[in-house]
């Protein structure tokens, strides 16, 4: 078992070296490195992420086979799919290939991406399927990193994409992870908590990242008491790539430390989003919404905050708010 299991990380890491050679050093990798270029990635992030090319044509299964590996274990490794004659052809081709580590920085898998989206059915990234080795609820992007850096930063940053995590660390924020693509899960959280009593949620500027943000505070707070949670808003229609593109990392660096919330501040701030306060209806279906959440907060302070805040904004008898507030209680207990 353990042995397989080596023999299938032995195949990732030679998978990832022969991607990145094609790359950085040959003709069939150019307009990928040109791709990565473009997108403010250097040979050293190149490097550092290990990432890769896989090129149209064939290449792991000729590769392997000339080395003799055996047939099953390259089927086990899910870097191959199996045809009708029970032939291994590559997985990826023509896709740009970021390893994904096991938290001791071993690769266990590949996430592709495509390099124009435009005019393809074609997934944009493709994953490694499940293996002895893989198993995507476990693993979180640049983990292996990110659990050192945590030590001195004391807190880790939820990113929603590689190129998110990768984004960060241009920047100096070496402590950014990102769940495979899909939502956070239980077992991702235990390993997070593991490491770090400090988790900042920073999710894409848009609809399905702020309902990203809210199903991910949901499953922390039923899953771990440990974690202490903040959430970075990001403006609106950018993820954090693209602000780094464009506002540069002094920029980027400063937004993750103001763009920082409570997680009941974001809550507050999602509920209201779509409301016209104006209206008195919209009004009152905000003000429920927002006392409900409140209602749920552990500590008087805090709770206290956030019910000034209330009162302030729209001049409101306090103690009509408490008295609303505990009727929501005895409703919901
Ligand atoms: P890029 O900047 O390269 O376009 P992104 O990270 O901004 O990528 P999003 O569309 O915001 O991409 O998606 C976030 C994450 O979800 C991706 O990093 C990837 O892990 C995953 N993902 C996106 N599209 C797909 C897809 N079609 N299939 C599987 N996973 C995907
Ligand atoms: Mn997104
Ligand atoms: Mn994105
Ligand atoms: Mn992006």
């Amino acid at each position: 078992q353990n042995s397989t299991a080596n023999k299938l990380i032995e195949l990732h890491e030679q998978a990832a070296k022969l991607y990145h050679h094609i790359l950085v050093n040959t003709q069939a990798g150019k307009q990928a490195l040109n791709y990565l270029q473009q997108r403010g990635l250097s040979s050293d992030i190149i490097s550092q992420f290990n990432i890769g090319f896989a090129p149209q044509q064939r290449l792991l299964s000729p590769f392997f086979k000339e080395k003799g590996i055996d047939y099953q274990r390259l089927r086990q490794s899910g870097l191959f799919i199996e045809d009708q004659e029970g032939k291994l052809r590559d997985r990826f081709f023509d896709r740009v290939m970021f390893p994904i580590k096991n938290p001791q920085g071993k690769i266990i898998a590949f996430s592709g991406r495509l390099l124009s989206t435009e005019n393809t059915e074609m997934p944009k990234y493709l994953n490694s399927p499940e293996t002895e080795i893989f198993n995507k609820r476990r693993v979180l992007f640049n983990f292996d990193v990110a659990r050192k850096s945590a030590r001195k930063e004391q807190k880790m940053i939820l990113f929603e994409g590689f190129m998110d995590v990768i984004a960060a660390y241009r920047a100096g924020v070496t402590n950014g992870i990102a769940s495979m693509g899909t939502s956070l899960t239980e077992e991702q959280v235990n390993m997070i908590e593991r490491v770090t009593s400090q988790l900042d949620v920073c999710y894409d500027g848009d609809a399905a990242g702020q309902n990203a943000i809210r199903r991910a505070l949901d499953l922390i707070a039923t899953q771990s008491n440990r974690l202490q949670l903040g959430v970075i808003a990001m403006p609106a229609g950018v993820d954090p790539d693209e602000y780094l593109q464009q506002n540069g990392a002094p920029s980027f660096k400063q937004m993750l430390v103001d763009a920082a919330e409570t997680p009941v501040a974001f809550t507050l701030h999602f509920l209201r989003q779509d409301l016209n306060l104006n209206n008195e209806a919209d009004q009152l279906n905000y003000l429920n919404s927002a006392l409900k959440v409140i209602a749920q907060v552990k500590t008087p302070l805090e709770q206290d905050v956030y019910l000034n805040q209330l009162v302030n904004e729209f001049q409101l008898d306090k103690e009509s708010l408490q008295a609303q507030m505990q009727q929501i209680i005895r409703q919901t207990a």
